[in-house]
């Protein structure tokens, strides 16, 4: 059955009416990893899997939610200390709780949902899970008074707040402000944005997904970032986004060769997102694929957050002629993001899935996704 007649049937069945269907995407970023604390530029879309739910206004002071895909069912109610045990659900109370904070309005409601972002992929699901509460419930209960990028706050504030993670605002925004064929140029200091047009007519964007995800001993983004916050200390700067190539190596002598090669990939990378910006205006898709693998080298040498396994996968890219390949997200494990041409694409997958399982052990997952839209109401 389709997602969207199942979790109607199952609202009906459940809560025995009609309700209004939401739905929110999971993202990628094509380019712009681990710029964002350094007042760069992302660049993510939202993509054709998502979050979808069913919910209406039940008149009570409870919610009461099922998730198709958990086969679990919970009721909370709308006061800070109301909060549930089960995970899933403390996305949906956090988002609830961060727009009465905000002092919006959220009263009880009945709520059936499914989707099909991979969980914990790197897609980002758990921000289509916020979006698409946060989207619906301004649209149920606020008039849509509540603007888009306050949205995207509120998914971020539940985060922080409800499911312990201190993440950036990339992921809700993609799901928020998603469009269909169009990426965006995030400015992670000034938070405007532009969207750009995607038609890679000829390719296809497919995510292949190691699987690994290798706990590190210290903290490797917190070295990672006092590189980046010295280095800009140093050139009189806030953050690397004011700083060029030029400055960094007038003191090179002066900075250790590690923090060194910490700003220039994160300089390169600022480079990187407005030079592909400006083959996407072109529809100069060579230049997108040579910028993605610069940032892989980027990310693996100078950034060392890559590993063998990513780095493995970004070789055989590279063999099978795939115009773009890297690293997706952090690093240290996750999946690669690959602009390939049709024609290379059944080759590119297999050979990948062989190669991959014949020296680890374990097939990687290919995730093809398609730029799309993000929260709307179905
Ligand atoms: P991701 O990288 O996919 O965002 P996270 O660990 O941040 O990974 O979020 C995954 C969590 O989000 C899941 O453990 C679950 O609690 C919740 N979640 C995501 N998708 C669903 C779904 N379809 N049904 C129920 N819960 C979901
Ligand atoms: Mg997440």
């Amino acid at each position: 059955m389709e997602m969207e007649d199942h979790i109607k049937s199952e609202f009906s069945k459940r809560f025995g009416s009609e309700g209004t269907l939401y739905a929110s995407a999971g993202r990628i970023n094509l380019i712009g990893e681990h710029t964002d604390y350094n007042g760069g530029f992302v660049f993510p879309g939202a993509i054709d899997k998502v979050i979808m739910a069913d919910i209406k206004p039940n008149g009570t002071d409870k919610v009461r939610v099922y998730s198709i895909d958990i086969d679990d069912y919970v009721e909370f109610g709308l006061k800070e200390t109301d909060v549930p045990e089960q995970q899933w659900a403390k996305y949906i109370f956090g988002v609830c709780r961060e727009i009465i904070k905000r002092g919006g309005k959220v009263e009880g409601f009945d709520a059936v949902f499914a989707g099909n972002v991979p969980l914990g992929a790197g897609l980002s699901s758990s921000a289509a899970l916020e979006s698409v509460f946060a989207f619906a419930l301004n649209d149920l209960f606020n008039e849509n008074s509540i603007d888009k990028f306050e949205l995207a706050r509120i998914g971020q504030s539940t985060e922080h707040n409800y499911c312990g993670v201190k993440c950036g605002i990339m992921d809700q925004f993609a799901s928020v402000f998603g469009k269909k064929d169009h990426l965006m140029r995030l400015d992670c200091r000034s938070m405007e944005f532009e969207y750009f047009p995607f038609h890679p007519e000829g390719h296809r964007l497919v995510l292949v997904d190691s699987a690994v995800k290798h706990e590190l001993v210290g903290s490797p983004y917190n070295r990672r970032r006092e590189s980046c916050e010295r280095v800009a200390a140093k050139l009189g700067h806030q953050t690397l986004r004011d700083a060029t190539m030029e400055e960094l190596d007038s003191i090179k002598s002066e900075i250790t060769a590690e923090d060194y090669m910490r700003a220039r990939y994160v300089i390169g990378e600022k480079q990187r997102v407005l030079d592909v910006c400006d083959a996407l205006v072109k529809g100069d898709y060579e230049t997108v694929g040579k910028r993605m693998y610069e940032t892989h080298e980027g990310l693996s040498k100078d950034y060392e957050v890559s590993c063998e396994e990513l780095d493995f996968l970004n070789d055989i890219a590279k063999e099978c002629g795939v115009t773009g390949s890297r690293i997706m997200g952090g690093g240290f494990g996750g999946c690669t993001i690959n602009l390939v041409k049709d024609d290379l694409y059944d080759n590119f997958v297999k050979t990948a899935t062989e190669k991959f399982e014949a020296k680890y052990g374990h097939a990687p997952k290919i995730y093809d996704v398609i730029i799309s839209d993000g929260a709307h109401k179905c």
